[in-house]
């Protein structure tokens, strides 16, 4: 078994009898599910724009490599400087670079999950450089000293008790602050770090290729802050945010807001063509746009996942799932969590080291239902379990004991040999686990080859 499958047990053994925290997420995944029906109101016909946007996204990532170099080039048309990173480490890199040149000693960072992947504010800390989070989630986290919950939502897990305490705890305030005096804090503290910062960093929810532009949306005005103030913008994004083309995000846009967090439109989405033209008064003087790759060239190099790289990063599945809803968005020790997290994780790191993610599921389909892409993600976990028993991704124990279990059941003399408790003395001797939280397994006195002749012989 590998650290990364021991924590996570360990981990969401504890989380998941938590009642405490099944009652903040069931509380804040209560009201997500609220609303997400109203924005679904605004499709005529919402599973065929699904299966749309699905195609769309099938489309970019089967020309991938044309749909790259279509951006490269309309991108650097208005000035963009393009950089290109195999590795998390290479992309760190091409950011202290950059930092270096510019002499910045603070970054403003708009919310963006790439940035978690590659441990970007870690990083930059170690360089003697600040960076600080604008998303007010994020701002939460960051204050807390946690990684994100949730892809969307980073702080569910925290009440606003929780924040209220929080920001006492480490800003003085008081204790009892409601949540819009609260904002109003993290509001004035920011502020003065976008006055200060030399260069502010974002991700991209969409990179598109046919005019060289990103799309970044979000609900605060922080990433348009982030990317507008200072006179450094770097993107930094996924090779799979590909769109083809601007007339997409007709789609896409109304699509996110809907399974993200059930609007029919997120408040703030922006276009960014480049850095500040000669003829514009605002704007930063260059912006640097860097796409990663980081094993997601693997994940397309395998046709049965390559489906994964469709994914927009609404949620949704994550609020699906009844395996997140319990053990929570820590517990998987992943920067991507939940139903997709499980996907591509094994992918993008070791499959040896996270194929117990895959079995993190208890194949319900749910994930699947609500994917906003029409992901296959139950039957990809699935494909995930195969791919490990091919890779002999196993230890010596567990392919002994599965050995042993397909002989016997093979075998109908071996099924008869022995009383059904003398089965069960030998079954329940192996499946300790299993049996912390279920009772013994019981099996019949008689097999069911004993069990078959009885009742014919009966009848005859
Ligand atoms: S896999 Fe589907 S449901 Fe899950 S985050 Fe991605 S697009 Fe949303």
């Amino acid at each position: 078994m590998s650290d990364q499958s021991t924590t996570f047990i360990a981990k969401s053994t504890v989380k998941a009898a938590d009642k405490e925290h099944r009652r903040k997420i069931n509380f804040n995944i209560s009201r997500y599910n609220a609303v997400v029906p109203t924005g679904k109101q605004q499709f005529s016909n919402i599973d065929l724009a699904r299966e749309k946007a699905k195609n769309i996204k099938w489309r970019a990532i089967e020309t991938l490599d044309k749909q790259l170099e279509a951006f490269e080039m309309n991108s650097a048309k208005r000035g963009v400087k393009l950089l290109w990173a195999e590795t998390a480490e290479e992309a760190l890199g091409q950011i202290l670079n950059i930092c270096r040149k510019k002499n910045c000693s603070t970054i403003v960072k708009s919310k963006s999950m790439v940035t978690e992947e590659i441990h970007l504010n870690k990083f930059l800390g170690k360089n003697n450089i600040e960076s600080v989070e604008t998303d007010l989630g994020e701002y939460i986290q960051q204050l807390d000293g946690e990684a994100p919950y949730h892809i969307v939502t980073p702080a569910m897990h925290k009440s606003k008790e929780d924040v209220a305490k929080l920001f006492a705890d480490k800003l003085g305030t008081s204790p009892n602050l409601t949540p819009t005096e609260l904002t109003l804090v993290a509001r004035e503290k920011l502020r003065e770090k976008y006055r200060q910062a030399e260069i502010g960093i974002t991700g991209a929810n969409f990179i598109i290729a046919d005019i060289g532009g990103i799309a970044i949306t979000e609900n605060e005005g922080n990433g348009r802050l982030s990317c507008a103030w200072p006179k450094t913008h770097i993107v930094i994004v996924g090779i799979e945010k590909i769109i083809p083309s601007m007339g997409d995000l007709d789609l896409f846009w109304p699509l996110l807001a809907t399974y993200g967090t059930g609007q029919k439109l997120t408040v703030y989405n922006t276009i960014l063509l480049g850095p500040r033209q000669k003829n514009e008064i605002d704007g930063p003087e260059e912006m640097y746009v860097i796409l990663l790759d980081n094993g997601r060239t693997n994940i397309l190099s395998n046709e049965k996942t390559r489906e994964s790289l469709y994914c927009i990063r609404c949620g949704a599945c994550l609020n699906a799932c009844p395996v997140y809803k319990n053990i929570g968005g820590h517990a998987y020790g992943t920067t991507y969590s939940g139903p997709i997290g499980s996907v591509i994780t094994p992918h993008l790191k070791q499959m040896d080291d996270w194929k117990h993610l895959s079995y993190a599921s208890s194949l319900c389909g749910n994930c699947t239902e609500v994917c906003a892409v029409k992901i296959n993600l139950h039957e990809l976990l699935l494909d995930n379990r195969a791919e490990a028993v091919e890779q002999k991704a196993y230890s010596f124990a567990e392919k002994t004991a599965w050995k042993v279990w397909k002989s016997a059941m093979l075998n109908r003399k071996l099924m008869n040999i022995g009383s059904g408790k003398l089965k069960g003395w030998m079954v329940n001797r192996f499946v300790k686990d299993w049996k912390k939280n279920r009772s013994e397994l019981v099996f019949p006195q008689k097999s069911f080859s004993q069990q078959w002749q009885d009742k014919h012989t009966k009848r005859d």
